[in-house]
């Protein structure tokens, strides 16, 4: 038995549709733009260049159901309803057709993003990790397992406080799961207890203190929480 200087953190995990047992999480790998309007409300042409990646910590994950403090050195926290992908196998190098079997289920989440500090950092050329990958920055609803739903279609929405704010269809993603996680089996070796945030729709904007978020894919648990 390994003996540690101090007790190691706790295993990051996402809960799982009628079950107690959870998804333990390993790494968290996030799309940019995989939506043609939502490219272009950034500024950017939505022509099908190969999808590009970032990550955030694994210990980012918030549950369904809680409350995020207003995170700090930021004055523009935005919400982006994405399709998260939970990885279940290890692979690389993978065709799109290979890749439907490393998926194990998917799930709601919402990419929370610093936008001053995102902007900031492209504008200088600088990593996006301050913007993207900080502390509680990746709620994330109960994953539905494969076995029960083979791939999500239908809308995609988030609302605050009862106020549609993204309404997108999956159908309109650039890149489809399973070339997704191809892509990202050419750069990576996926293993179980990954995730993959695949991009958002347009309408994405600001989350002030004392709203209520709902993320919302059909046929997926929804996705609650709140800034205070
Ligand atoms: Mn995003």
């Amino acid at each position: 038995m390994t003996a540690y200087v101090f007790a190691p953190p706790a295993q990051a995990s996402a809960a799982v549709l009628d079950t107690d047992q959870r998804f333990p999480v390993r790494r968290i790998y996030c799309v940019g733009r995989n939506y043609a309007a939502h490219a272009r409300e950034m500024g950017a042409d939505p022509s099908r260049e190969a999808p590009f990646f970032f990550t955030k910590p694994a210990d980012a994950l918030v549950q369904s159901g809680s409350e995020i403090p207003y995170p700090s050195a930021t004055g523009a926290l935005h919400h982006e309803v994405e399709l998260v992908i939970a990885i279940g196998g290890a692979g690389e190098g993978l065709s799109p057709a290979q890749a439907d079997g490393l998926i194990w289920g998917w799930a709601v989440g919402v990419d929370l993003t610093r936008r001053d500090l995102q902007n900031a950092a492209k504008s200088k050329g600088h990593p996006w990790d301050s913007g993207k990958g900080f502390d509680r920055a990746a709620p994330l609803g109960p994953i539905t397992p494969k076995s029960r739903l083979a791939r999500p279609d239908g809308r995609i929405r988030l609302s605050i406080d009862g106020d549609l704010r993204q309404d997108g269809r999956l159908s309109d993603m650039i890149w489809n799961p399973y070339e997704i996680v191809a892509e990202a089996s050419k750069l990576w070796r996926l293993a179980p207890g990954d995730l993959i945030f695949t991009g958002t729709p347009e309408g994405v904007g600001p989350i002030e203190r004392s709203q209520r978020v709902l993320a919302e894919i059909d046929g997926l648990v929804p996705l609650r929480f709140a800034v205070i």
